[in-house]
């Protein structure tokens, strides 16, 4: 290990190598840890408890023993509490920055951005912890009354992925918290030490001991701990956030205890511009979908479809766009685009141009790893791009824009549509007939409408098909973690 991460931060004690449970800082009971890497540069910045599906029980042991109160104690109070945690995470905010780019690549900047994104979260959930209403529907029996009544759900799960290390979480804990629902976590074994920075912070917080648990453990010790977590009735329900591939898994995994679900899953966004777009507005949409996070992002635009007339002069603004794009390391100032998180990814960027190229498509700008070494990897343009390529229907998770032309907008409504996938989606248009028409028949979650980002916490975000069940965010997000309870009362 050559850095020191405490060195770099304000507050040394915000760096945690254990794993959290029933509001103590514990070991992994075989004493075994895992490394973290720094994606940037390879260096092990972190060894963390790994821990096994044995003490996965033990969380869910805590969670359990601190349900009852929990639930039992006001939402009123529950906010106070989670307000105290906002506060301290965003006074918090460039230490927890500083985790994240460290364990995860991406630029400081961002990661910072992300740390407010993820912290507005549980700021609109404490909010709503005190709005949880029932409702008391009019009687159509006269001698009896009805009520509607909503309870937290129980024990919650929440598995989640290393691209955004802190938001997953806060966007799942957040609202479980504020129905009154305890919770254990397992994060990314890549990225855990944003998630145990956040315990810290719910301690001082005065979070009880049990309510947030955090399990931290290796790739295959995620596969042990998640059999566990799902076989347990004792959890009521899992959230997870991840591959459509995992999710699959998981959901068969909980079938037998019929858990209730939120998968957020894979995405294959398609981002169209029409002939009347705003092509400046549509390049900067683009830039902002498809380049953040080095293209590992499950709303990422994976296919750029642009219209014959307006193609070439979009490919131009396009690709002087990207060639301004800085990568390097997330802790060095101007930086834009960070490494790739493992060499996996990498491969898979390469695999993704190597087929387009190979089946006739142009390269426009980059299109190979960086000089940077490592998993640097230069923002590329594809141009000339069909649907016989990969790109065009895997996922690629990386910093590759395939632009695919188009003449109709049934055609391209079809293309858009013909995925397994129905996360996010984006349109660049003037046109107020065409936005209503194309937003009503874009089968996807989420639509985008001279807009590249989308997320934030007062709306859904969620996906339809094999993107997901569910949504996260907004006043629906609290409700897959509350139970309705009918009550009829004859007078
Ligand atoms: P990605 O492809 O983005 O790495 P994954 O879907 O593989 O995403 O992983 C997301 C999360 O799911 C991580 O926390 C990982 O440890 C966990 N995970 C992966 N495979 C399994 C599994 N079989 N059971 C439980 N958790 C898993």
């Amino acid at each position: 290990m050559t850095t020191d991460i405490r060195k770099l931060l304000k507050d040394p004690s915000l760096f945690k190598e254990e794993a959290f449970i029933n509001g103590k800082w514990v070991k992994s009971s075989s004493g075994k840890t895992f490394p973290i890497n720094n994606p940037a540069n390879n260096e092990i910045i972190a060894q963390v408890a790994n821990l096994d599906a044995a003490d996965a029980d033990k969380a869910i042991a805590a969670a359990n023993a601190a349900f009852p109160k929990w639930k039992s104690i006001t939402g009123k109070e529950r906010a106070g509490l989670m307000r105290k945690w906002f506060d301290l995470i965003l006074q918090n905010k460039d230490d927890l920055a500083i985790l994240m780019t460290l364990e995860q690549g991406k630029p400081l900047t961002e990661s910072a951005g992300e740390v407010v994104y993820g912290a507005s979260f549980i700021e609109w959930y404490a909010e709503e912890a005190k709005r949880v209403s029932g409702t008391i529907p009019t009687t159509i029996w006269g001698d009896k009354r009805f009520m509607v009544l909503k309870q937290p759900v129980g024990v919650c799960v929440a598995i989640t992925p290393w691209n955004f290390p802190n938001a997953m979480i806060t966007r799942k804990i957040a609202p479980a918290m504020a129905a009154g629902c305890t919770i254990v976590i397992k994060p990314a074994e890549q990225t855990p030490l944003s998630a145990l920075a956040l315990a810290e912070l719910a301690i001082r917080a005065g979070i009880p001991e049990g309510v947030m648990n955090i399990v931290t453990a290796d790739a295959d010790q995620s596969i042990a701990i998640g059999k566990t977590l799902c076989a347990s009735p004792v959890v009521r329900h899992l959230s997870f956030t991840g591959s459509t591939e995992v999710g699959r898994i998981l959901m068969s995994q909980c079938a037998p205890t019929v858990k209730k679900l939120g998968l957020e899953l894979g995405g294959h966004a398609p981002f169209i511009v029409f002939e009347d777009a705003d092509i400046d507005a549509a390049v900067t949409g683009a830039i902002a979908s498809k380049y953040r996070n080095s293209g590992q992002t499950c709303v990422c635009a994976n296919r750029i479809y642009v219209h014959k007339k307006v193609h070439d002069a979009f490919v131009e603004k396009f690709s002087k766009a990207v060639q301004t794009i800085k990568v390097g390391n997330g802790m060095d100032a101007g930086v834009s685009q960070g490494p790739l998180i493992d060499h996996a990814a990498l491969e898979k960027v390469e695999r993704h141009i190597a087929d387009a190229l190979s089946k006739g498509a142009k390269l426009v700008t980059g299109g190979k790893p960086s000089p940077l070494g490592g998993t640097f990897y230069e923002p590329t343009i594809l141009a000339n791009v069909t649907s016989n390529m990969l790109i065009t229907y895997e996922e690629t998770f990386g910093p590759v824009a395939p632009i695919i032309p188009f003449e109709s907008d049934d055609e391209v409504v079809e293309l858009a549509n013909n995925s397994q996938y129905g996360l996010a989606s984006y349109f660049y248009s003037r046109d107020i007939g065409r936005i209503w028409k194309v937003a009503e028949a874009l089968e996807y979650g989420m639509v985008g409408v001279n807009s590249g980002i989308l997320a934030n916490e007062v709306v859904p975000f969620g996906g339809v098909k094999q993107s997901g069940l569910g949504r996260e965010g907004s006043v629906f997000g609290m409700d897959e973690y509350l139970e309705l309870k009918y009550v009829c009362i004859t007078l």
